[in-house]
């Protein structure tokens, strides 16, 4: 089949032309993409704080709002998303891998005893204040079963290792009970073995 001349320059004028929309198209992919990515990037350096304290006296504001994700079922404060993921990685990586019991609760106020599957046992055996931090996402229970022998080994773990990346544990009484502050007030709180209400109430006297 012989294409007169005009034919054959259509086609290669179209043929171009396909290319070229083909070009245009593969760099405003590229280009959506990378802004994309730079969206999602975690930057560690750009430390996630939380230093909101919550007890009988203070109990969590009902303006108070957090951004929740889930993590291993547990709904969680997205704040401390990417800490827990990288601490839950580390203790695997040292053989013990954290079980998450208990997270964000709504109203701790409404819960009755009996066994919720939301709600682990520890969580029941908690002060009110401790509690109280699970209706702000960034408290969180570990424990696997009920029996403390099962558990011991993880909660040993977390006493020497959760405040490098931002957690303390808010009493002796509740070792499987740890609230987020961020990596900064961790330390600190860990080294001069305060509470949080001590620490924020040194704080405040040294104006800092
Ligand atoms: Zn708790």
């Amino acid at each position: 089949m012989h294409l007169s001349i005009k034919h054959q320059l259509f086609l290669k004028m179209a043929t171009s032309i396909f290319l070229l929309l083909a070009m245009i198209f593969l760099i405003v992919f590229l280009l959506v993409q990378c802004l994309k990515k730079e969206e999602d990037t975690y930057y560690p350096n750009e430390e996630a704080e939380a230093l909101i304290l919550i007890s009988e006296e203070h109990p969590c504001p009902e303006n108070y709002y957090t951004q929740l994700t889930s993590m291993e079922g547990k709904m969680i404060s997205q704040k401390m998303k990417d800490h827990l993921k990288a601490m839950m990685k580390q203790s695997c990586t040292d053989l013990v891998c954290l079980t998450l019991a208990t997270g964000y609760l709504e109203d701790v106020s409404v819960l009755e005893e009996p066994d919720s599957l939301e709600v682990s046992n520890w969580f029941f055996e908690e002060s009110s204040s401790s509690q109280l931090e699970h209706e702000t996402g960034l408290a969180i229970d570990f424990s696997k079963g009920d029996q403390t022998s099962s558990n011991q080994k993880m909660w040993d773990w977390l006493e020497n290792h959760a405040h490098l990346y931002g957690f303390i544990r808010h009493s002796e009484e509740e070792p499987w009970h740890y609230r987020f502050v961020g990596m900064e007030h961790a330390k600190i709180i860990k080294e001069q073995n305060l509470t949080l209400e001590t620490y924020l109430q040194t704080n405040e006297k040294e104006g800092i």
